[in-house]
């Protein structure tokens, strides 16, 4: 049947765009990690739940296990970035040749890692400013109303489902930019979450700490333009200030992530962050004593440290 969206990763996300897609009744698999948690969907009936403004609505989707042979013309990954290469590895022989595969992690360097693997695949980059959390399995709360931006930096053209996507009422823009926006974005959550994590507080709790966000702010400034990326370093400051700000009553991504005693993404964030200044020779010594602080609060709660 042509047009199929498999998706990978049943969680927060990814129920997130199953649901919505389901509702335009877009023909859709969710793609689950083994028969057990096959067997534990088909027993809460074979159908997610999307609560939004408070509604919940039950939508029914067929799923299916990695190695199930049904051919993929289209795959959205929504696994963790520390997830996203393995579990696509797994799926590769499914692969249609030209393949569409949209990778909607967060931070840097997965979605390399994922295009490498497939070669003959087209890998179009994601950066989403939506919230959802699972309350429950098959069951995903819309946190946050927000933008999804797509592109393709080896492809300007936009792809044909853009439109299945206007239909089921996914806010999204399809931009030549995609790589700027994620370095962006990277740089907002360096400036911001681990130092939430570090001072056990909300976003706006850091207004209490400006000198040390400023410094920081300078330095992935500097960072941005060593790794050719000058665009996503304007104003960066400020934009991380209004950031805090507008997001005063929240608790950031990787606050909630060592809340919850979750492996958080820091490989993909601040470690990437760090890497790429090493990379480049570019001196960056408060973010690498973040990086050092953090994997020393991780590791006291017993938590990865990659
Ligand atoms: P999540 O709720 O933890 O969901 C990840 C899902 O991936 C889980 O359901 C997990 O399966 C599945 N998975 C992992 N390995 C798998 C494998 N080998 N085969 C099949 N499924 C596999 O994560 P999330 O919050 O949706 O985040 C996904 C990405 O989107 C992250 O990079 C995140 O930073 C980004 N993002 C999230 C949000 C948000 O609001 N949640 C917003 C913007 C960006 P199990 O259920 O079996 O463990």
């Amino acid at each position: 049947m042509p047009g199929i969206w498999h998706i990978l990763g049943a969680g927060s996300l990814g129920n997130l765009w199953a649901t919505r897609l389901a509702r335009a009744g877009v023909p859709m698999r969710l793609v689950l990690r083994n028969a057990e948690r096959l067997a534990d969907y088909q027993a809460h009936g074979s159908s997610l739940t999307l609560v939004e403004n408070g509604m919940a609505r039950q939508v029914f989707i067929a799923a299916q296990t990695l190695d199930n042979p049904e051919p993929i013309e289209r795959l959205l990954v929504a696994c963790k970035a520390y997830d996203a290469e393995q579990a696509v590895a797994q799926l590769a022989p499914r692969l249609a040749e030209n393949a569409e595969v949209i990778l909607l992690q967060n931070g840097l360097g997965s979605q390399d890692s994922v295009a490498a693997r497939l070669p003959h695949a087209r890998c179009i980059f994601a950066s989403s400013t939506e919230g959802a959390f699972r309350e429950s399995d098959w069951r995903v709360v819309f946190a946050g109303h927000g933008y999804t931006w797509l592109g393709d930096a080896s492809h300007p053209a936009p792809p044909s489902f853009l439109k299945t996507l206007d239909d089921s009422g996914i806010p999204h823009e399809w931009t030549p930019d995609i790589v700027t926006r994620l370095w962006r974005k990277l740089a907002l959550n360096c400036a911001i979450n681990p130092l939430t994590v570090l001072h056990d507080c909300r976003n706006g709790g850091l207004l209490e700490h400006h000198c040390e966000v400023a410094t920081l702010c300078a330095e992935l400034t500097v960072l941005l333009e060593c790794c050719g990326q000058p665009a996503a370093a304007l104003d960066l400051h400020s934009e991380v200030l209004r950031v805090i700000q507008a997001t005063a009553a929240n608790y950031s991504s990787m606050y909630q992530d060592v809340a919850n005693g979750r492996r958080t993404e820091i490989s993909h964030l601040l470690g990437y962050a760090c890497v790429a200044a090493s990379r480049h020779q570019c001196p960056v010594p408060h973010l690498q004593h973040l990086h050092k602080r953090l994997i020393t609060h991780l590791a006291s709660k017993g938590l990865r440290t990659d």
